[in-house]
C-alpha cells in the first residue's frame, strides 16, 4: 500500500510508491555505492524501506532525493555482469517505471583518445559516459543503441557548453563530498573513513604499455627476473605490491604534458577540475591487466574504457555508464584512486540528473519559496520547481534533444501541470510548453 503523502521541508514531498521512481543508480562497490549516497540531498528510507519490492527480488534499495530527482539506489553483491543483469532484472520488476538506469562506478581507461584532431588525454579521477557499450571477451558485440532521450542527452553532453556547465556543476558536488567526509572523519572513532580527495598528480603514473608491474632487477625474485615482456608470467606478490614497493622502473614512465601543471600535492583542490569524456565502454568480466592488450582491445572494439557490470544492465534497462578513470588498465593499476573517483563519476551522475532530469513532485505551498533547495538555481533547466507545477501532478523537464533553433539552455516541459498523471518525452500527446532561459 502506498506511504502517506509527507511535505518535506524545503517543499519536495516524498513519492507516494515505487512507480514514483523513474531513474535508479546502480553501483557495483561499496565505495561507489557511499560515493552515490554522499551526494543524496534528502533520504526517504532513513528510517526504514518504505516502499518494499516484489517477492523474489533480493535487491536492498535506498531512497532520495538527488536535487529535483527523485532518485532509487541499488549496490550490487559484487562485480560482474550477471549480477548486474539480475539486478537490474529485479529493479525493473520492483520499480517499473525506471526508464533510465545511471550505471556509476569506476573504471579502468585508455591513457589516450584518438580524435579527428588529434590525441586527448585521459587522467586518473576523469569521468568516462558510454555512448554504446561493447562486450569484448566474447565475439566483439557492440549491444544495441542507446534510446532516444539517452541519445538526446548524449548528443547535448558532447558539446561545449555542455562540458563546461557540467564539468563545473559535478565539482561542486565533489567539493560538497570533499567536505563532508573531512567533518565526519574529524574526531571519528571509526578508523577508516573514505578519503575522497584528489591523490595527486605525482600519484597518476602512466608506465609504457610493455613495461610489466614486477620486482625490479636485483630482487631475487627468479619469476619476475625472467619477465621480459606482457607474455612473462610476473610472481603472485606483484597482485599486492604497490610500484614503489616493487621498484617499478621510472625511467619506464610516459611523462605527459597535461599533468605538469597540476599539483602534486594531494591536499590540493584537484587536477584544475573534472573532465568528462564521451565514447564506447568495454563490458567483460575479467579485470583488464595489461597495457599491451589495454591497447588492442581498445584497438580492435574502439573502447576508451573497461568495466564490468554494463552490459548487464545494458540488456535489461535504458542505461548509461558513468565512471570514473581509476587506472589505466594495466598491471600497475592499484586501488589509490578509487575513492576519488568514484566520487567524480557521482557527481557528474548528479550533475546530469540536475540538468536533464526532473521528478520530484513539489508541494503547492512552496513551488518556489526555497529555490536553495534545489541542485542549480544558477544555471541550466534544472531548477524545475517554479515551472508549472501545480502542486499535484509530477513535472518532468527534458532537455528537447537540440532541436533547431532551441538554442543552448532551452527545455521542453512536457507535463499535465494539472493532473496527477505524468506526460513526458518528445513524442507526448499531452499539452507541450517551451521555456527559454537566458
Ligand atoms: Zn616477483
Ligand atoms: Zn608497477
Amino acid at each position: 500500500m502506498d506511504a502517506p503523502l509527507i511535505q518535506h521541508p524545503g517543499g519536495f514531498t516524498r513519492p507516494n510508491g515505487r512507480s514514483d521512481f523513474e531513474v535508479a543508480i546502480i553501483c557495483a562497490l561499496t565505495l561507489e555505492f557511499d560515493a552515490v549516497c554522499l551526494l543524496i540531498d534528502e533520504f526517504w528510507d532513513e528510517y526504514g524501506d518504505r516502499y518494499g519490492k516484489v517477492q523474489g527480488d533480493h535487491n536492498i534499495y535506498t531512497t532520495g532525493r538527488m536535487g529535483t530527482c527523485n532518485v532509487v539506489v541499488v549496490q550490487l553483491p559484487n562485480m560482474g555482469k550477471a549480477l548486474a543483469a539480475s539486478a537490474a532484472a529485479s529493479l525493473r520488476s520492483s520499480y517499473p517505471q525506471v526508464s533510465l538506469a545511471l550505471l556509476v562506478g569506476v573504471c579502468g581507461a585508455v591513457p589516450f583518445i584518438r580524435h579527428e584532431s588529434g590525441m586527448n588525454a585521459i587522467s586518473l579521477g576523469d569521468v568516462i559516459i558510454s555512448n554504446i557499450v561493447v562486450q569484448y571477451d566474447t565475439a566483439l558485440d557492440s549491444l544495441g543503441r542507446p534510446n532516444k532521450m539517452i541519445r538526446n542527452i548524449l548528443a547535448h553532453l558532447s558539446g561545449t557548453i555542455a562540458h563546461e556547465q557540467i564539468e563545473q556543476r559535478a565539482n561542486s558536488f565533489l567539493e560538497d563530498i570533499q567536505r563532508k567526509t573531512r567533518k565526519k572523519a574529524r574526531g571519528n572513532r571509526r578508523r577508516g573513513y573514505a578519503d575522497y580527495q584528489y591523490p595527486g598528480a605525482a600519484n597518476d603514473r602512466l608506465f609504457h604499455s610493455g613495461y610489466q608491474h614486477k620486482h625490479g632487477s636485483g630482487s631475487g625474485c627468479m619469476i619476475c627476473e625472467k619477465c621480459h615482456g606482457d607474455k612473462d608470467p610476473t610472481c603472485l606478490e606483484t597482485l599486492k605490491l604497490s610500484c614503489e614497493e616493487l621498484g617499478c622502473d621510472s625511467s619506464y614512465l610516459i611523462q605527459r604534458e597535461h599533468l605538469q601543471s597540476t599539483p602534486d600535492d594531494s591536499d590540493s583542490d584537484g587536477p584544475g577540475g573534472i573532465y568528462y569524456h564521451i565514447g564506447a565502454i568495454g563490458s567483460g568480466d575479467a579485470v583488464i591487466r595489461s597495457g599491451k592488450h589495454r591497447d588492442q582491445i581498445a584497438a580492435e572494439a574502439g573502447v576508451i574504457a573497461f568495466e564490468m557490470e554494463g552490459a548487464g544492465v545494458w540488456d535489461e534497462l535504458p542505461c548509461i555508464v558513468i565512471k570514473g578513470v581509476c587506472d589505466y588498465a594495466d598491471s600497475h593499476k592499484n586501488k589509490g584512486w578509487q575513492n576519488y573517483a568514484a566520487a567524480t563519476a557521482a557527481s557528474v551522475a548528479k550533475a546530469i540528473m540536475g540538468r536533464y532530469i526532473a521528478t520530484v513532485r513539489v508541494s503547492e505551498s512552496s513551488q518556489v519559496s526555497d529555490p536553495s533547495r534545489v541542485s542549480s538555481p544558477s544555471w541550466g533547466s534544472d531548477s524545475s520547481p517554479s515551472l508549472g507545477a501545480d502542486g499535484v501532478g509530477r513535472q518532468v523537464i527534458q532537455w528537447d534533444g537540440g532541436k533547431a533553433g532551441s538554442g543552448v539552455g532551452a527545455v521542453r516541459f512536457n507535463g499535465n501541470v494539472s493532473g496527477s498523471k505524468l506526460v513526458a518525452g518528445p513524442y507526448s500527446s499531452g499539452g507541450t510548453m517551451d521555456f527559454r532561459f537566458a
